[in-house]
């Protein structure tokens, strides 16, 4: 697997720029800076790229941003033309990369940028969320709390001896993390291969990976039988969506009673998807929103919270 670790940093809109609401509306954040090590097949770090890259639309930097990044108005028109930067990447990155990154913000800010710039079609390249590998493999959590890459590290006991918020360090810990969970992993789990393990936390980010719907039902209609009978499709190609059944026979998890619902279904090209309902707060209507996901994680069903019937303890002698 090509696997290159990529940190960006970004700037936005600020009060002291005025900028066109359409131009804004194709590119909430714009990429100042990309910093990207490759992860080797024997999980070592491998060669890096970094470049720092000249905004055009947000040219004024945020006060925020400057306070996070230590980056300064006057360094900002020292990069070069994200275009030229997207010409290095994809020399550098070379055949079907899969970007690994800390959550899932940078792979969406990549893309819009790309948009932007309408380089978009000229580099396919898959994502991987890191930060979803960590929890999943060293945590044992799917459920996706959000840690930060500070706590990974404390956690995984390796040094903290880089700055942070620089895009190049950034990924270079990112890289660590990946590489010592999977490490642990694969002395566990002598069967696996870092391509098997990884694999259920490698997503498209081509793909609309998420469609939601709201239906209104009337009164008196069982939303459980509503689900049942309904049919769903997936977000990203619109075929039909096989969902799975429950041990009780139906194909609906009720996490909560009259508020959530769950089910798990495939998508014979797309995979495992996630189908989540709830109930809209303070409506008097019947009033629910559906959510079809593709997950960035291996599908989970999520734990019910549902009330468990009170244990009774009987007296054998009474
Ligand atoms: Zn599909």
């Amino acid at each position: 697997m090509n696997l290159i670790v990529v940190d960006l940093e970004w700037n936005s809109a600020s009060r002291s720029q005025k900028v066109d609401q359409e131009l804004a509306s194709l590119m909430r954040f714009e990429i100042i800076e990309l910093g990207a090590v490759r992860l080797r097949e024997d999980l070592s770090l491998g060669s890096e790229f970094h470049r720092y890259v000249t905004p055009v639309l947000y040219k004024k930097i945020h006060y925020h941003i400057a306070a996070v990044t230590k980056r300064t108005q006057q360094s900002l028109r020292e990069g070069v033309l994200f275009t030229h930067m997207i010409d290095d990447i994809i020399a550098y990155a070379g055949e079907n990369p899969v970007f690994a990154s800390w959550g899932t913000a940078d792979a969406d800010v990549f893309l819009s940028n790309c948009h932007f710039h309408d380089v978009a079609g000229d580099f396919k390249f898959r994502a991987l969320n890191a930060q979803a590998v960590f929890s999943g493999l060293a945590e044992g959590e799917t459920s996706g709390n959000q840690r930060s890459v500070e706590y990974a590290l404390d956690f995984l006991r390796l040094p903290k001896d880089l700055p942070f918020h620089e895009a190049i360090t950034d990924a270079i810990y990112t890289a660590r993390i990946l590489a010592r969970t999977l490490e642990m992993e694969l002395t566990d789990h002598p069967g696996e291969t870092v391509e098997s393990l990884l694999k259920p936390y490698i997503f498209d980010p081509h793909l609309t990976r998420q469609l939601e719907s709201v239906v209104t039902l009337d009164k008196g209609i069982d939303v459980v039988s509503f689900l049942e009978s309904r049919e769903y499709t997936c977000p990203a190609c619109g075929r039909k969506l096989d969902l799975a059944k429950t041990e009780s026979g139906g194909y609906w998890h009720t996490l909560k009673t009259g508020k959530r619902w769950f089910a798990a279904a495939k998508c014979e090209e797309h995979g495992d998807i996630e189908i989540s309902v709830r109930k809209a707060r303070r409506s008097d209507l019947q009033r629910y929103t559906i959510r079809t996901l593709i997950p960035d994680r291996p599908l989970k069903i999520p734990v019910s919270h549902e009330e468990k019937t009170p244990f009774v303890w009987i007296d054998p002698d009474a």
